[in-house]
């Protein structure tokens, strides 16, 4: 597993073929970035867009945390993470498409299901906690429909469900909605299976995940 003096070694492996071979490009990208797509993806280390899209530099504008989520529209002066790079992504950038990328064996979904943080402080799993109250309506409707011990079905129910909560949060930012209606941006879900590396994408007609 990569330490930082691995890093190193593999930021010299890129000089010398990734970043050499390529200097043309980077030397457009030192310009400026066009990317049409935004990708709102888990921190998780084993999901990254990427390499799972195959994308080049300057290709995919990324936004990653705790189980891929978006909080909903808060007109509040806070410090809104995932609310100031959506924006910049769709007014500056003005993106066409955004993707959700929810992800399989995600440990953030896993604990807006079982609560393992609930009660917790900061430091101990409050933060965590905190974020993962995105999830609550959602989280109560998947334990709704798995009566019980919760199982690997409840769990993936959950993974596919948070992508469609961070959809619904989306449409809740006013000037985003009024970009879909207009056809300016297009919103989408998908969702990547670890175990066999297949990519579904959310058909929100039906709110089935199919395989792309
Ligand atoms: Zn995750």
């Amino acid at each position: 597993m990569a330490r930082l003096r691995s890093l190193v070694t593999g930021y010299r492996r890129f000089r010398e073929t990734g970043w050499a071979q390529q200097r043309e490009r980077w030397t457009n990208l030192a310009q400026g970035q066009s990317p049409k797509v935004m990708v709102i993806a888990c921190s998780d280390s084993r999901v990254d867009p990427t390499r799972i899209f195959d994308t080049d530099p300057g290709e995919l504008f990324i936004v990653r945390n705790i189980a891929a989520l978006v909080p909903p529209f808060e007109g509040d002066g806070g410090r809104h993470g995932v609310a100031a790079a959506v924006e910049f992504a769709v007014t500056q950038l003005e993106v066409e498409e955004i993707l959700v990328l929810g992800h399989g064996s995600c440990a953030g979904c896993a604990a807006a299901l079982n609560q393992r943080f609930a009660g917790t402080v900061p430091g101990d799993g409050g933060s965590m906690s905190r974020w993962l109250q995105i999830l609550d309506v959602a989280s109560d409707a998947v334990r709704a429909r798995h009566p019980g011990a919760l199982d690997r079905a409840a769990y993936a129910d959950m993974e596919h469900v948070a992508v469609q909560a961070s959809l619904a949060n989306l449409r809740t930012f006013p000037w985003l909605a009024e970009r879909e209606r207009r056809g300016k941006v297009k919103l989408h879900g998908g969702f990547f299976a670890i175990d066999d590396g297949v990519f579904h994408l959310l058909d929100e007609a039906t709110d089935r995940f199919e395989p792309a």
